[in-house]
């Protein structure tokens, strides 16, 4: 169900450029073509309408400013086109404002791309249009405490934070832990892009949101943001998150934000944020208040359950009726990214510290019928070596097991598509 991005350059589709810039044209059909795509280009709009409905492409790459028929109008014509109802528009445009990206997406485009474009990437980003993924990030992938240094080289040193980015730019960010500050650099390198994006925290341990106030998108003016999580008691998400940047802890307040933040308490809930994008969320077993996320989109869903203590099946604290509801909150999933903070055997001394061993997240993932189980939240003290052993102790009971379900630990920076 899942694609690694650095395996999908052996694709082939068939491609129509339409753009009164006949030199760019020209660019686009050279840059496709040595990536191994077939292309056409048609200069201006005049005869495109025809052209492209007798060629039914896979993919069709319009300019949004031309003479005659304007890119939004051929988009809207494509687009009710029945010969072309397999076909995916893409609008490739110098204009960088968001006025221009919301009507594309209103006349029927499938994707945006500014141009200039990056010729590393621009095959990329079409397939992420033309495929309709989420494309999943991890950018911190330990709990408790970054850990830099020689033990960490392979899985990376930052703690909990990933992405989910949709192919019409919708983000959404789960966790604030260091691993947020790559992110932000990801984002402050495109400064012509306006970012919205939804903010998701687990829970306010340090190690999930301390990273926030450098995530530099919040302070440029233009971007919104809706930063949402468990409330505790009487303490709201806004109040927990200003907390830490109160002028003594962080000489920054959240006041200085430039973009426009908004702040939403959950509770155990279903909502929808708009293009078929679900969230439900569930409490977890941790001390304090602390959220599982599951984001559903057009059948395919990644559930984000850290951190979570799954106690001992022989303990006393054992509860049957919370197994059963999380099995049913993760079941069938694509992916579920969960706390394995602990081997089998490193659990035996840290009962009740609110983490849970290799062991029962595969009995979780398996009873769930869970496709993909990413380890995550790894102990400050383990090395590469010592998530690697914690990886094949999560391999082997699956294979004893004879489960379908796979199991990865995955590296920072590592991007997967559901
Ligand atoms: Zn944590
Ligand atoms: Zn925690």
């Amino acid at each position: 169900m899942y694609e690694m991005k650095n395996k999908m350059s052996d694709r082939k589709l068939r491609f129509i450029v339409v753009d009164d810039d006949p030199d760019f044209v020209g660019y686009v059909i050279a840059l496709l073509e040595s990536k191994g795509q077939t292309v056409k280009g048609i200069v201006g709009s005049d005869t495109a309408l025809k052209e492209i409905v007798e060629a039914a492409p896979d993919c069709v790459l319009i300019d949004l400013m031309m003479p005659g028929t304007d890119g939004l109008e051929l988009c809207k014509q494509l687009s009710a086109r029945k010969e072309l109802h397999n076909t995916k528009f893409i609008i490739v445009s110098g204009k960088p404002y968001e006025v221009d990206r919301a009507r594309s997406f209103e006349f029927g485009a499938h994707g945006y791309i500014n141009k200039p474009l990056n010729a590393d990437t621009f095959l990329d980003s079409i397939f992420r249009i033309v495929d309709d993924k989420m494309e999943l990030t991890f950018w911190g992938v330990r709990g408790t405490l970054p850990v830099p240094g020689e033990g960490s080289l392979k899985y990376g040193g930052n703690t909990s934070c990933v992405s989910i980015e949709f192919a019409k730019g919708q983000l959404l960010i789960f966790d604030a832990g260091t691993g947020i500050k790559s992110l932000s650099n990801r984002y402050s390198n495109d400064r012509r892009r306006r970012l919205e994006a939804k903010i998701f925290i687990s829970h306010p341990h340090w190690d999930h949101i301390n990273a926030l106030p450098f995530f530099a998108p919040l302070y440029v003016p233009g971007n919104e943001f809706e930063i949402m999580g468990a409330s505790h008691g009487d303490i709201s998400m806004r109040q927990m998150i200003s907390a830490q940047m109160d002028g003594t802890y962080f000489p920054i307040r959240i006041k200085q934000f430039g973009s426009r933040v908004y702040f939403r308490d959950l509770e155990e809930e279903e909502f929808s944020i708009g293009d078929g994008i679900t969230i439900k969320t569930k409490l977890l077993n941790h001390p304090g208040k602390c959220l599982g996320y599951r984001v559903e989109y057009k059948g395919r869903s990644v559930c984000y359950v850290t951190d979570n203590e799954l106690d001992l099946e022989d303990s006393e604290y054992f509860n049957p009726f919370y197994v059963k509801n999380l099995i049913s909150f993760v079941e069938g999933t694509d992916i579920l990214i969960a706390d394995t903070t602990y081997s089998d055997e490193e659990y035996k001394t840290k009962v009740g510290w609110g983490h849970s061993c290799v062991g029962r997240v595969v009995d979780l993932a398996h009873e769930a019928g869970v496709k993909t189980l990413h380890l995550f939240h790894h102990d400050p003290d383990q090395t590469d070596a010592d998530i690697d052993g914690k990886l094949e102790q999560a391999q082997a009971l699956l294979k004893e097991r004879e489960s379908q379900t796979q199991c990865l630990a995955p590296t920072e920076g590592q991007v997967f598509r559901i």
